[in-house]
């Protein structure tokens, strides 16, 4: 049962609040002024925290910020209801420390989907963000604003840890934040590199974090038949092709080259081989009952060799790697009519994605590397027919299609 500690000095509020909040699977506890609050947060020791923030006086917001500081109360679900309506006083409420606001009086539902809100971000394990979602060539320009024009890169915060997938174009920006963030510190990355085509590693020269002395940057990925990990992106390098070679990196880079499972902090990270024109890899993370799959630039066995016992296993496995996913970035590159001009190109359609996530029974599909030729409108295009393709099969996934800077919580 989720308990909601209500602490609200204004009597009318703290029974709006308390009716607002009726719903079967709560419990509300009410607190008229702050000090029987901070005594009843100790003992009740509830799953989130609603402040009312009365004005003039707004000593809510002073409440807030000690609760804040106490490490028992670091990760607790707050949210603020205060009648100041200003996008500004909704900012300044999450500065110190508040997960929502609220403005009083509020409609409905507002207050209670805000606490369900604030619950479900506090219970967060992966915080994953698209830098870069395009597949083969950067398509910066008016028709691909929104989805965005960067090549694959995909950053996954998991508490203190960084992971970061593939480092096309997208990883510049990234590097940026980075950079920002930890100006003060030294970083430490864990980049796995799904396969080295330039779409895929093309950002690397300019991520930032890698010319920082006391950085620690770790790539992982395959050797390839004929060459290192660190070759690879030695060559990338050359002088023919970039003025500043791998060597003159500051950043202390640790190449790996993957033989099984990984483990990083609390996140398990393992790897399985895809379908396309060298080696490509997938990878699956775990860590505390969540997953996340990243599965790029892979070509399903039945549709480029045809149908066998074989080709029907290495299907299978596939979508087994993918079993469960909390989350599934998949490609989904060509329409169905597109593919049937590229088959043997090493990428999958639209269906191709949606069958995975079907067989999955994945909870969310992201549908990634975007085709160069699609604008934004086919993109949207792309993934309504996916949508209909799963609610054909009456399958409950929510689909939706990678984007710049978009932010996902899991
Ligand atoms: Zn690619
Ligand atoms: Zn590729």
């Amino acid at each position: 049962m989720t308990k909601v500690l209500l602490i609200e000095e204004d009597a009318q509020a703290r029974a709006a609040a308390e009716s607002a909040l009726a719903a079967p699977d709560l419990t509300v506890k009410t607190a008229p002024d702050f000090q029987s609050g901070l005594d009843l947060l100790r003992v009740e020791k509830p799953t989130a925290l609603v402040i009312g923030v009365v004005v003039p006086d707004l000593r809510g917001y002073d409440l807030c910020q000690e609760i804040r500081r106490d490490p028992d109360f670091q990760h607790l679900p707050i949210v603020i209801c205060s009648a100041q309506p200003y996008p500004a006083d909704a900012r300044r409420a999450k500065e110190l420390g508040a997960d929502d606001y609220v403005v009083k009086p509020y409609a409905g539902q507002q207050l209670l989907d805000a606490v369900w809100n604030a619950i479900e971000l506090n219970s967060t394990v992966f915080r994953v963000k698209f830098w870069g979602t395009r597949g083969s060539i950067a398509t910066p320009g008016p028709e691909t604003v929104r989805y965005g024009g960067n090549t694959a890169c995909v950053e996954v915060r998991c508490g203190e840890d960084i992971i970061i997938f593939d480092c096309g174009t997208g990883i510049r920006e990234l590097g940026l934040e980075l950079a920002r963030e930890y100006a003060e510190k030294n970083l430490e990355v864990h980049l796995f590199v799904s396969h080295t085509h330039w779409d895929h590693i093309q950002g690397f020269p300019f991520f930032q974090p890698a010319y920082r002395p006391g950085n620690r940057v770790n790539i992982f990925s395959l050797h390839s038949p004929d060459r290192s990990l660190e070759k690879l992106f030695t060559g990338q390098m050359d002088g023919n092709y970039f003025p500043v070679t791998l060597d003159d990196l500051m950043a202390r880079l640790h190449f790996e080259e993957l033989v099984g499972d990984v483990q990083i902090g609390d996140v398990k990270i393992s790897h399985m081989h895809l379908n396309h024109p060298g080696l490509a890899l997938s990878f699956r993370m775990e860590s505390k009952g969540r997953s996340f799959v990243y599965m790029t630039d892979h070509e399903p066995y039945q549709k480029l060799l045809g149908e066998s016992a074989h080709t029907k296993k290495l299907d299978a496995e596939i979508d087994a790697f993918a079993k469960h996913a909390d989350l599934l970035i998949r490609e989904a590159q060509y329409t169905d009519e597109e593919y049937l001009v590229k088959k043997g190109w090493g990428h999958s359609s639209t269906s191709d994605a949606a069958s995975t996530a079907m067989n999955a029974d994945v909870k969310k599909l992201v549908l990634f590397h975007h085709d160069p030729m699609h604008d934004d409108q086919q993109v949207d295009a792309i993934v309504e027919s996916c949508r209909e393709k799963v609610s054909h099969h009456s399958k409950r996934i929510h689909v939706m299609g990678a984007a710049d800077k978009l932010t996902l919580r899991i």
